[in-house]
Protein backbone atom coordinates (compact mmCIF):
# COMPACT_ATOMS: atom_id res chain seq x y z
CA UNK A 1 0.00 0.00 0.00
CA UNK A 2 1.40 3.59 -1.23
CA UNK A 3 0.25 6.50 0.64
CA UNK A 4 0.31 9.67 -1.58
CA UNK A 5 0.33 13.47 -0.17
CA UNK A 6 -0.49 15.59 -2.54
CA UNK A 7 1.01 19.06 -1.69
CA UNK A 8 -1.99 22.04 -0.99
CA UNK A 9 0.80 24.15 -2.74
CA UNK A 10 0.53 22.27 -5.89
CA UNK A 11 -3.45 22.06 -5.47
CA UNK A 12 -4.11 25.59 -4.56
CA UNK A 13 -2.82 29.24 -5.19
CA UNK A 14 -1.25 29.44 -1.74
CA UNK A 15 -0.20 32.81 -1.82
CA UNK A 16 -4.45 34.06 -3.29
CA UNK A 17 -6.30 35.96 -0.67
CA UNK A 18 -9.30 34.20 -1.28
CA UNK A 19 -9.50 30.23 -1.43
CA UNK A 20 -8.38 29.37 -5.12
CA UNK A 21 -8.02 26.01 -6.99
CA UNK A 22 -4.95 25.82 -9.25
CA UNK A 23 -7.21 23.86 -11.91
CA UNK A 24 -4.38 22.76 -14.27
CA UNK A 25 -2.25 21.17 -11.94
CA UNK A 26 -5.19 19.45 -10.06
CA UNK A 27 -6.36 18.38 -13.84
CA UNK A 28 -2.69 17.01 -14.86
CA UNK A 29 -2.19 15.57 -11.15
CA UNK A 30 -5.66 13.40 -11.35
CA UNK A 31 -4.85 12.28 -14.77
CA UNK A 32 -1.11 10.87 -13.26
CA UNK A 33 -2.32 9.65 -9.86
CA UNK A 34 -4.91 7.37 -12.29
CA UNK A 35 -1.70 5.23 -13.13
CA UNK A 36 -1.61 3.86 -9.66
CA UNK A 37 -0.78 0.29 -9.93
CA UNK A 38 -1.45 -0.70 -5.84
CA UNK A 39 -3.72 0.30 -2.64
CA UNK A 40 -3.24 3.95 -2.19
CA UNK A 41 -4.38 6.36 0.48
CA UNK A 42 -4.20 9.88 -0.78
CA UNK A 43 -4.18 12.77 1.66
CA UNK A 44 -3.91 16.37 0.39
CA UNK A 45 -3.05 19.63 1.87
CA UNK A 46 -5.16 22.43 2.60
CA UNK A 47 -3.03 25.45 0.49
CA UNK A 48 -5.25 28.41 0.59
CA UNK A 49 -8.27 26.60 1.63
CA UNK A 50 -6.90 26.25 4.98
CA UNK A 51 -4.49 28.57 5.69
CA UNK A 52 -6.61 31.99 5.17
CA UNK A 53 -9.52 30.79 7.85
CA UNK A 54 -6.96 29.13 10.02
CA UNK A 55 -4.65 31.98 10.50
CA UNK A 56 -7.78 34.90 10.56
CA UNK A 57 -9.09 32.66 13.60
CA UNK A 58 -5.92 31.52 14.64
CA UNK A 59 -7.04 28.08 15.09
CA UNK A 60 -4.70 26.42 17.61
CA UNK A 61 -3.65 29.40 19.93
CA UNK A 62 -4.78 29.99 23.42
CA UNK A 63 -8.48 31.20 23.86
CA UNK A 64 -8.00 34.32 25.51
CA UNK A 65 -11.68 34.25 27.06
CA UNK A 66 -15.66 34.46 25.94
CA UNK A 67 -15.53 36.41 22.73
CA UNK A 68 -12.44 34.58 21.87
CA UNK A 69 -14.03 31.02 21.90
CA UNK A 70 -17.09 31.98 19.97
CA UNK A 71 -15.35 33.49 17.43
CA UNK A 72 -12.57 30.72 17.71
CA UNK A 73 -15.61 28.26 17.12
CA UNK A 74 -16.81 30.06 14.09
CA UNK A 75 -13.88 29.72 12.86
CA UNK A 76 -13.46 25.93 13.34
CA UNK A 77 -16.70 25.70 11.68
CA UNK A 78 -15.78 28.20 8.62
CA UNK A 79 -12.26 26.12 8.28
CA UNK A 80 -13.97 22.70 8.49
CA UNK A 81 -16.55 23.74 5.32
CA UNK A 82 -13.55 25.50 3.40
CA UNK A 83 -11.19 22.48 3.65
CA UNK A 84 -14.19 20.05 2.99
CA UNK A 85 -15.01 22.28 -0.45
CA UNK A 86 -11.55 21.53 -1.17
CA UNK A 87 -11.42 17.90 -0.83
CA UNK A 88 -15.37 17.97 -2.76
CA UNK A 89 -12.79 19.34 -5.70
CA UNK A 90 -10.26 16.86 -5.68
CA UNK A 91 -12.65 13.79 -5.18
CA UNK A 92 -14.75 14.97 -8.02
CA UNK A 93 -11.59 15.44 -10.55
CA UNK A 94 -10.29 11.84 -9.35
CA UNK A 95 -13.58 10.47 -10.32
CA UNK A 96 -13.51 12.09 -13.86
CA UNK A 97 -10.30 10.00 -14.34
CA UNK A 98 -12.01 7.14 -12.91
CA UNK A 99 -10.53 6.72 -9.12
CA UNK A 100 -12.74 5.15 -6.91
CA UNK A 101 -11.81 7.88 -4.19
CA UNK A 102 -13.54 7.88 -1.28
CA UNK A 103 -13.46 11.57 0.75
CA UNK A 104 -12.94 10.99 4.16
CA UNK A 105 -13.07 13.90 7.18
CA UNK A 106 -10.99 13.81 9.58
CA UNK A 107 -12.04 15.98 12.12
CA UNK A 108 -15.36 13.34 12.00
CA UNK A 109 -13.20 10.84 13.67
CA UNK A 110 -9.46 12.34 14.87
CA UNK A 111 -9.40 14.01 18.11
CA UNK A 112 -5.73 16.20 18.89
CA UNK A 113 -4.09 16.33 21.93
CA UNK A 114 -1.66 19.05 22.35
CA UNK A 115 -1.70 19.50 18.41
CA UNK A 116 -0.93 16.09 17.92
CA UNK A 117 -3.37 13.23 16.96
CA UNK A 118 -4.38 11.27 20.19
CA UNK A 119 -8.02 9.70 18.69
CA UNK A 120 -8.10 8.08 15.45
CA UNK A 121 -9.77 4.94 14.29
CA UNK A 122 -8.38 3.62 11.46
CA UNK A 123 -10.82 0.87 10.95
CA UNK A 124 -13.29 2.45 8.48
CA UNK A 125 -10.03 3.49 5.80
CA UNK A 126 -8.68 -0.32 6.34
CA UNK A 127 -12.07 -1.52 5.17
CA UNK A 128 -11.87 1.23 1.95
CA UNK A 129 -8.81 -0.09 1.02
CA UNK A 130 -10.00 -3.99 1.41
CA UNK A 131 -12.86 -2.68 -0.87
CA UNK A 132 -10.72 -1.61 -3.67
CA UNK A 133 -11.26 2.07 -2.84
CA UNK A 134 -9.21 5.42 -2.52
CA UNK A 135 -9.41 6.79 0.14
CA UNK A 136 -8.65 10.70 -0.02
CA UNK A 137 -7.65 12.23 3.60
CA UNK A 138 -6.69 16.30 4.06
CA UNK A 139 -5.88 18.63 6.06
CA UNK A 140 -8.29 19.38 8.98
CA UNK A 141 -8.95 21.74 11.71
CA UNK A 142 -9.97 19.98 14.30
CA UNK A 143 -11.03 19.34 18.59
CA UNK A 144 -8.07 19.38 20.94
CA UNK A 145 -8.09 17.95 24.47
CA UNK A 146 -5.71 20.77 25.37
CA UNK A 147 -8.75 22.86 27.40
CA UNK A 148 -6.92 26.18 26.69
CA UNK A 149 -6.61 25.73 22.90
CA UNK A 150 -9.52 23.46 22.48
CA UNK A 151 -9.12 23.48 18.42
CA UNK A 152 -5.73 22.51 16.81
CA UNK A 153 -4.88 21.90 13.14
CA UNK A 154 -4.00 18.81 11.86
CA UNK A 155 -1.49 19.00 8.73
CA UNK A 156 -1.99 16.42 6.06
CA UNK A 157 1.58 15.83 7.07
CA UNK A 158 0.75 14.71 10.16
CA UNK A 159 -1.99 12.54 9.10
CA UNK A 160 0.22 10.79 6.78
CA UNK A 161 2.95 10.04 9.70
CA UNK A 162 0.13 8.50 11.64
CA UNK A 163 -1.34 6.45 9.32
CA UNK A 164 1.74 4.89 7.61
CA UNK A 165 2.45 3.52 10.91
CA UNK A 166 -1.00 2.26 11.90
CA UNK A 167 -1.59 0.86 8.35
CA UNK A 168 1.11 -1.50 6.64
CA UNK A 169 2.83 0.69 4.16
CA UNK A 170 5.19 0.25 2.00
CA UNK A 171 5.94 3.55 0.43
CA UNK A 172 5.47 7.57 1.48
CA UNK A 173 5.15 9.67 -1.10
CA UNK A 174 5.00 13.67 -0.47
CA UNK A 175 4.39 15.89 -3.70
CA UNK A 176 5.12 19.61 -3.08
CA UNK A 177 5.76 22.38 -5.30
CA UNK A 178 9.36 21.92 -5.15
CA UNK A 179 12.09 19.32 -5.99
CA UNK A 180 12.37 18.19 -2.42
CA UNK A 181 14.51 19.58 0.27
CA UNK A 182 17.15 22.09 -0.21
CA UNK A 183 20.05 23.86 1.54
CA UNK A 184 17.94 26.90 1.74
CA UNK A 185 14.31 28.10 0.16
CA UNK A 186 14.94 27.27 -3.34
CA UNK A 187 11.90 29.68 -4.03
CA UNK A 188 13.92 32.59 -2.32
CA UNK A 189 17.29 31.63 -2.66
CA UNK A 190 18.23 30.49 -6.64
CA UNK A 191 21.55 28.64 -5.20
CA UNK A 192 20.06 26.52 -2.70
CA UNK A 193 20.68 23.11 -3.76
CA UNK A 194 18.59 19.93 -3.32
CA UNK A 195 19.82 17.26 -1.44
CA UNK A 196 19.57 13.76 -1.86
CA UNK A 197 19.02 12.42 1.04
CA UNK A 198 17.82 13.80 4.64
CA UNK A 199 18.98 11.76 7.75
CA UNK A 200 17.98 12.38 11.82
CA UNK A 201 21.82 12.94 11.64
CA UNK A 202 21.63 15.53 8.62
CA UNK A 203 22.08 19.32 10.06
CA UNK A 204 19.35 21.19 9.51
CA UNK A 205 20.16 24.77 10.93
CA UNK A 206 19.71 28.40 9.65
CA UNK A 207 22.69 28.65 8.20
CA UNK A 208 23.10 27.01 4.87
CA UNK A 209 25.76 25.97 3.15
CA UNK A 210 26.31 22.60 1.02
CA UNK A 211 25.99 20.06 4.33
CA UNK A 212 23.33 21.82 5.57
CA UNK A 213 19.57 22.83 4.94
CA UNK A 214 17.82 26.09 5.72
CA UNK A 215 14.77 24.37 5.91
CA UNK A 216 11.85 26.80 7.08
CA UNK A 217 7.64 27.11 7.03
CA UNK A 218 5.89 24.07 5.88
CA UNK A 219 9.18 22.40 5.03
CA UNK A 220 10.08 22.23 8.21
CA UNK A 221 7.34 20.48 9.56
CA UNK A 222 7.21 18.08 7.14
CA UNK A 223 11.01 16.80 7.91
CA UNK A 224 9.98 16.40 11.40
CA UNK A 225 7.26 13.85 10.34
CA UNK A 226 9.41 12.38 8.04
CA UNK A 227 12.33 11.71 10.31
CA UNK A 228 9.55 9.99 13.17
CA UNK A 229 8.78 8.08 9.96
CA UNK A 230 11.97 6.98 8.87
CA UNK A 231 12.69 6.21 12.90
CA UNK A 232 9.66 3.98 12.88
CA UNK A 233 11.48 2.45 10.08
CA UNK A 234 9.21 3.66 6.77
CA UNK A 235 11.21 5.39 4.24
CA UNK A 236 9.60 8.59 2.45
CA UNK A 237 10.21 10.82 -0.56
CA UNK A 238 9.49 14.25 -1.07
CA UNK A 239 8.65 15.01 -5.17
CA UNK A 240 7.76 17.93 -7.18
CA UNK A 241 4.19 17.46 -8.19
CA UNK A 242 4.16 20.49 -10.62
CA UNK A 243 6.43 18.64 -12.96
CA UNK A 244 4.93 16.74 -15.31
CA UNK A 245 5.10 13.37 -15.19
CA UNK A 246 6.86 12.79 -11.92
CA UNK A 247 3.11 11.75 -9.62
CA UNK A 248 2.65 9.20 -12.46
CA UNK A 249 6.02 7.38 -12.39
CA UNK A 250 5.80 7.68 -8.37
CA UNK A 251 2.50 6.15 -8.05
CA UNK A 252 3.94 3.30 -10.57
CA UNK A 253 6.66 2.27 -8.32
CA UNK A 254 9.46 3.99 -10.58
CA UNK A 255 12.31 6.14 -9.71
CA UNK A 256 12.01 10.13 -9.35
CA UNK A 257 14.41 12.68 -8.69
CA UNK A 258 13.59 14.01 -5.06
CA UNK A 259 14.85 14.31 -1.37
CA UNK A 260 14.94 10.98 0.16
CA UNK A 261 13.85 10.64 4.05
CA UNK A 262 15.35 7.89 5.99
P1 LIG B 1 2.83 21.84 0.65
O1 LIG B 1 1.71 22.87 0.68
O2 LIG B 1 3.17 21.42 -0.75
O3 LIG B 1 2.63 20.70 1.56
P2 LIG B 1 4.48 23.89 1.91
O4 LIG B 1 4.14 25.07 1.07
O5 LIG B 1 3.90 23.82 3.27
O6 LIG B 1 4.17 22.54 1.13
O7 LIG B 1 6.07 23.73 2.00
C1 LIG B 1 6.83 23.72 0.81
C2 LIG B 1 7.57 25.03 0.69
O8 LIG B 1 8.61 25.06 1.66
C3 LIG B 1 8.26 25.24 -0.64
O9 LIG B 1 7.40 25.85 -1.58
C4 LIG B 1 9.44 26.14 -0.26
O10 LIG B 1 9.19 27.49 -0.65
C5 LIG B 1 9.50 26.09 1.27
N1 LIG B 1 10.85 25.82 1.80
C6 LIG B 1 11.43 26.50 2.81
N2 LIG B 1 12.65 26.03 3.06
C7 LIG B 1 12.88 25.02 2.19
C8 LIG B 1 14.00 24.14 1.94
N3 LIG B 1 15.12 24.19 2.65
N4 LIG B 1 13.86 23.20 0.96
C9 LIG B 1 12.72 23.12 0.22
N5 LIG B 1 11.64 23.93 0.41
C10 LIG B 1 11.70 24.87 1.37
Amino acid sequence: MIILKLGGSALTIKDADKPTIDDVNLDRIATEVASYNQDMIIVHGAGSFGHIHARKYAIGDRILGDDDKSNKTMGLCLTQASVQLLNYKVISKLHEKNIPAVGIKPSTFIVNKDKRIDECDTNLIRKYLDDGFVPVLYGDAVLDKNDEIRYSILSGDQIITYLAKKLNTDRVILSSDVDGIYTDNPKTNPDAKLIDIVTKDTPLTTTSNDNQADVTGGMAGKIRELLELAEYGIESQIINAEKEGNIKLAVSGRQVKGTIIK
